[in-house]
């Protein structure tokens, strides 16, 4: 047994996990302060649940961050204030246990291939921003520090808008295919047609939530179900992309966008399919996650036990065959 740790930027998620399987989940507010006290509050609910489930072997720890994979820092940390903390060293002080860490996005995706089963799986994430993994032969692909697999910046229009994510370019996925993006097109809408139906849903901060224009999509609202079509568009263009550079057997979609997925899914596997290679194309499967709100903790888990298994080739073979988790 090994705990997996999920940090979000509104909450601790720790549960014990066995293969796929979580058990006795505690959650926590993220603690937003400082990089102790945040600290502090995971701790917290660690210590809770190793009293419930007893001691594991190892924790494995996903943040929403970009880390130095070797020495588990925290290299940029946005939304949680990490950025600099070599967080296997502090959470290994405290516990005095094997601790690995990673980034949220490649936890989801781990977790979603051993779900599965399938060893080679691209998954990407829609939600605030857009995240990404690529798990190749059952274990995750990260690039020579760590930082790689950052599948939401790929440029599909170079003269895009300004990314929202801490990025410099213009035109990524994550300028078209996430909350941000689909909430800074619905207010633009918004402000240049007073009489809309997504004028009326302006807040009180003078913005449309992307809650307002889903609603507005589903009830039918022409401008609304415009700016789905563009976001379906751009995240085909990019799920073609992914399989022809990976070929993985199986694409996976998640995050809480992935929720409004009958707005934009049928539409981007068409896009997809359209401009693909066909012969990779017709290999692949694309659908939404399984992994759902455990797939952070479970990903997480998973990691620390191909990591730190005690027989660890023993653990490295049976992950890169399909039985292997079968
Ligand atoms: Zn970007």
């Amino acid at each position: 047994m090994v705990l997996g740790v999920d940090v979000g930027g509104t909450k601790v998620a720790v549960a014990a996990v066995e293969g796929v399987s979580a058990a006795h989940m505690a959650e926590h507010p993220t603690v937003l302060s400082s990089a102790d006290a945040l600290l502090d509050g995971v701790e917290h609910v660690v210590r809770q649940v190793i009293r419930e489930a007893g001691e594991p072997a190892a924790i494995g720890v996903g943040v929403p961050s970009q880390i130095e994979f070797a020495t588990g820092t925290v290299v940029t940390s946005v939304n949680i204030p990490l950025t600099g903390v070599s967080l296997r060293d502090e959470l290994g002080q405290r516990f005095d246990l094997p601790v690995v860490v990673d980034n949220d996005a490649n936890c989801a995706a781990l977790a979603e291939a051993h779900i599965r089963g399938e060893s080679q799986l691209v998954m990407i994430t829609l939600g605030t921003g857009v995240g990404g993994g690529v798990v190749v032969d059952g274990r995750t692909f990260r690039g020579a520090h760590g930082l790689g697999a950052e599948l939401g910046h790929m440029t599909v229009n170079p003269d895009g808008p300004p990314c929202p994510g801490n990025c410099p370019n213009h035109g990524c996925l994550e300028a078209y295919c996430s909350g941000q993006a689909l909430e800074r097109d619905a207010t633009e809408l918004a402000r240049d047609k007073p009489d809309s139906t997504l004028a009326d849903r302006l807040g009180s901060d003078g913005r449309v939530a992307g809650r307002e224009l889903v609603a507005a999509a589903e009830q039918g609202d022409r401008d609304a179900l415009f700016l789905m079509e563009n976001f379906a568009r751009m995240l085909g263009i990019g799920i073609a992309n992914y399989v022809n550079i990976f070929e993985p057997a199986h694409f996976a979609i998640g995050g809480g966008l992935s929720r409004a997925s009958h707005l934009f899914l049928d539409r981007a596997i068409q896009e997809a399919g359209a401009r693909a290679l066909p012969a990779l194309w017709k290999r692949v499967r694309v659908a939404l996650a399984r992994g759902g709100a455990e797939a952070g903790v479970i990903g997480a888990g998973v990691l620390a036990a191909l990591e730190f298994a005690e027989d660890g080739d023993t653990a490295r073979s049976k992950a890169t065959t399909r039985e292997g988790y079968e």
